[in-house]
């Protein structure tokens, strides 16, 4: 048995890891990938590891030395697929056909990409803004000769200059935020310069490559028959609802797309944690204390899942719920200093967060026809049907319609079919909730799942008397 379980070897979970380990307590890393680092520090494929390194790349070769130098036992390649609490106070988990046990478990699994669907955005040729970066990080890919960059948020402007820097070609850059949240937003983000000198270096490119950049519009069509031809883009109004002002066409080949990114919470929901809606903190996330304590016994979440806050601040919130752990489990006390670290820091996280929270006109993309789960192909006309005979929460939408009952287990869908529920109902996001949570946490594999058998050795029954 480990004193400590971490899952997801990102900033977040990899630092928790580190500082654990280094305070004396048995610990386990594991992850899906094959490596640690997470989504912003993955580590290149093999084809290109003699690519010239980012600054991304070297943060995450210095982590991954860090992992290797220290007692920290890892396990690579492993999804975890369920997480329940023992009687006995010990966490179990199963990873692939495994199970494992701890006292403690720390949950850093991250984020997930909002996507907020609009006509054609099915069509081969069109991914999500941080599954591009995926690309670029771990391929040096562009997604196609000629792309469209869309949504809300920075990830929007980083992909863009990213494709620029990978000498591929922007058609354009459609941005939901105009110049006016961006400008909002500075002054919490001076308070780390060189992540605001990033950000200007990102929109100073576009601009000196003439990269037309709509502010203030979003994507109504993502045009095309086979694959993406083009899109259609409109002006928005302040809260993202379409303006009846003329359409534009752009011709390309692929869209980059998003709205931001989720707390990935499907652990610490599975693991029975309280949560709260925390629009600031892009989502719903887990009720913790500063240093990541839920309100379970000897659960711990860090990292994004607790709330977007980025990169900046992740490795200290991993350290932080590490040493929360030393303190439940061994009554070792630690000072206070990385608090007041932590609160600066949080600002600029936040203010990055601001320019992704969607707002309520941003549903009005999201057409009668238009695909809401791509898994069981609902679109919003059949939920709306729902909505309006009585389904009002998702749990009931997903029993009357199978939206969100697919191998992705509703992450991608649940997010529209919350902004399609708000704007028939009226009702909060709080009021109206989550679907229940359930394992497996992600897709996986009988196979994977299922102990050798020898099949030879299987008991067989008797002939029964007759
Ligand atoms: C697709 C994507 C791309 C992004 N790209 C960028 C970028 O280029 N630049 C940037 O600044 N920010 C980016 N972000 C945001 C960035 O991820 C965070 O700010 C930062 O990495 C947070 O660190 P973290 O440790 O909290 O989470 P992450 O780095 O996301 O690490 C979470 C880890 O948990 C693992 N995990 C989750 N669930 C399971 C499971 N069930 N079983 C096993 N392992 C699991 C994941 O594989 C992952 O390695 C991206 C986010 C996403 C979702």
């Amino acid at each position: 048995m480990y004193d400590v379980i971490v899952l997801g070897a990102g900033p977040a979970g990899a630092n928790a890891a580190l500082e654990a380990a280094d305070n004396g307590l048995k610990t386990l890393l594991l992850d899906e990938q094959k490596v640690a680092g997470g989504q912003v520090w993955r580590a290149k494929s093999k084809s290109i590891l003699k690519a010239p390194s980012t600054e991304a790349s070297e943060k995450g070769d210095e982590l991954r030395t860090k992992i290797n130098q220290s007692a920290i036992e890892v396990k690579f390649n492993s999804r975890v697929w369920h997480i329940e609490k023992q009687d006995d106070d010990t966490w179990l988990m199963a990873s692939d056909a495994e199970q494992l046990t701890a006292k403690a478990l720390i949950i850093a699994t991250g984020s997930q990409e909002r996507i907020i669907p609009t006509q054609g955005w099915t069509l081969p040729g069109v991914i999500g803004l941080g599954g591009a970066t995926v690309l670029f990080k771990e391929h040096m890919m562009v997604p196609g000769r000629r792309t469209v960059v869309a949504g809300n948020g920075p990830l929007v402007f980083l992909v863009a200059s990213e494709i620029i820097r990978l000498k591929g070609t922007v058609a354009a850059v459609v941005s939901l935020n105009n110049r006016i949240d961006w400008l909002k937003a500075l002054p919490s983000m001076l308070s780390n310069p060189s992540l605001a000198w990033q950000g200007f270096k990102w929109i100073f490119k576009l601009y000196k490559m003439r990269v037309p950049v709509f502010w203030q519009h979003g994507i109504n069509k993502i045009e095309g028959k086979e694959k993406v031809e083009g899109v259609t883009v409109i002006k928005v109004d302040h809260n993202w609802h379409k303006s009846d002002q003329a359409e534009q066409y752009i011709p390309a080949e692929s869209v980059c797309y998003g709205h931001g990114l989720m707390p990935a919470i499907e652990a610490t929901r599975l693991a029975g944690a309280d949560h709260h809606y925390d629009e600031l903190l892009g989502g719903w996330v887990p009720t913790i204390d500063k240093y990541g304590r839920t309100s379970v016994s000897n659960l711990y979440a860090c990292g994004d899942n607790a709330g977007i806050l980025g990169v900046s601040v992740a490795p200290m919130r991993g350290r932080m719920a590490a040493l929360a752990v030393l303190e439940d489990l061994t009554g070792k006390k630690h000072n206070k200093k990385d608090l007041k670290i932590f609160d600066k820091a949080k600002k600029i996280g936040l203010a990055a967060t601001a320019l992704s929270i969607p707002r309520s006109g941003l549903q009005s993309f999201i057409t009668k026809d238009t695909e809401v789960c791509r898994c069981e192909c609902i679109s919003r006309r059949e939920i709306e049907h729902e909505i309006k005979t009585g389904a009002l929460s998702p749990n009931a939408v997903k029993s009357g319609t199978r939206c969100g009952m697919g191998p992705c287990g509703g992450r991608y869908c649940s997010e529209s079919l919350a902004l399609i529920t708000q704007h028939i109902s009226k009702k909060t996001r709080s009021e109206i909730g989550l679907s229940t949570a359930r394992s497996p946490l992600r897709p996986v594999a009988l196979d994977d799942i299922s102990n050798e058998i020898d099949y030879d050795k299987l008991p067989i029954p008797g002939v029964s008397p007759l």
